[in-house]
């Protein structure tokens, strides 16, 4: 029969992140064949339901409020409560992002639920829904059954396909009104790092430097390769303390956690704390001109060499594929 499954779509500067179609497919598989029901929340956000229905979602409840133009964690919470109070799931899918990571727990505590936090993978095994969670910063991978009450789990984006995009899909969308109230903290203003291009946690492709790239400038041919190939240029922590490159573009266990389809390590020795954050990538190359480093360790490609020869010479042909 099934179980009706919440996810929630998130909204960044007026589209739905890819986490969020991601997010729809997981919620499929814990449905066993019950609803997918969307939940947008915002200030005018109806208009995107749509969408989440071309991926997957039976129909979608938009939350609007002037109060929800901009996420905090009271605004958000009073929101998604109202659905699930009014909904009853039993299931609640949502994209483990740094909106996820803060609103999650404080939904499971309300809940009094427990949560399944990070999940890359899940499937129906044995009778179960399994969901497969990443431990020890990578190293080993646990799996998870929930055994009473709501299924919720937190999914790691680029790690779970989502279904192919039908417009042909129909569903309601429908809006709920909900009176938010005592908002501890309010924005006045978002300032946004004036970062170019592809979003980080969610690029296919990461051209990432290290300390070997010496300078600011150093990571120039970086950004070119990241832009021939359509991904993002992210770093290591070497790299950002060295003020090579801002701190948001740091990988690693203080940084963020990608798994692209092609990491491509440039100049970067392979700490441990930053294998944490990128080593459950799909395939990794690593240029370093020390044949000793241990990022080939982890490497599915190893390229010793000067990354200031080698990553040009890449781009190079990666340019005469494209053409
Ligand atoms: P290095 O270790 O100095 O390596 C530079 C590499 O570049 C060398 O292997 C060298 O052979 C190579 N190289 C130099 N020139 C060239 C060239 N021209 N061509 C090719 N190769 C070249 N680090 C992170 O990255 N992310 C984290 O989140 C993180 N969190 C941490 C948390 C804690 C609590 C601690 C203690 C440390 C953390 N670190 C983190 C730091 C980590 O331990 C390493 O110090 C850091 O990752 C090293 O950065 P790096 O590889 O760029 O520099």
């Amino acid at each position: 029969m099934g179980r009706k499954v919440l996810v929630l779509g998130e909204i960044r500067e007026g589209s739905l992140r890819n986490v969020s179609f991601e997010a729809v497919a997981a919620a499929r598989t814990v449905a066993e064949g019950g609803e997918v029901v969307g939940v947008l929340i915002g200030d005018s956000v109806s208009a995107l339901g749509q969408e989440l229905i071309s991926y997957g979602a039976e129909r979608v409840i938009a939350v609007e409020n002037e109060k929800l133009a901009q996420y905090t964690p009271d605004g958000y919470s009073q929101a998604l409560m109202s659905v699930i109070k009014e909904e009853k799931p039993g299931g609640l899918i949502i994209g483990h992002t740094a909106l996820g990571k803060d609103l999650s727990p404080k939904i499971a505590s309300k809940l009094n639920s427990g949560l399944i936090s990070d999940a890359v993978q899940v499937e129906e095994a044995g009778g179960n829904l399994v969901f497969t969670r990443p431990i020890y910063s990578g190293k080993a991978f646990e799996k998870k059954i929930v055994s009473e009450g709501i299924i919720f789990a937190t999914i790691r984006p680029n790690n779970i396909a989502s279904l192919e995009k039908d417009e042909n899909r129909t569903g309601d969308v429908s809006t709920l009104s909900v009176d938010i109230k005592d908002l501890r903290t309010v924005i006045k203003e978002v300032v946004r790092k004036a970062t170019e291009g592809v979003d980080l946690s969610e690029a296919k492709v990461v051209v990432s430097g290290g300390r070997g790239v010496r300078s600011e400038e150093g990571f120039e041919p970086l950004k070119e390769l990241a832009s021939v190939l359509g991904g993002a240029v992210g770093a290591s922590r070497g790299a950002c303390d060295a003020d090579y490159c801002d701190y948001s573009l740091q990988i690693g266990q203080t940084g963020k956690v990608v798994t692209p389809d092609l990491y491509i390590a440039c100049g970067i020795s392979g700490a441990i704390q930053h294998l944490a954050g990128m080593s459950n990538s799909k395939v990794i190359v690593a240029i370093n001109k020390d044949p000793e480093a241990n990022i080939f360790k982890v490497a599915d490609y190893g390229i010793v060499g000067d990354l200031f020869e080698v990553v040009p010479m890449l781009t190079e042909e990666f340019k005469k594929l494209k053409v």
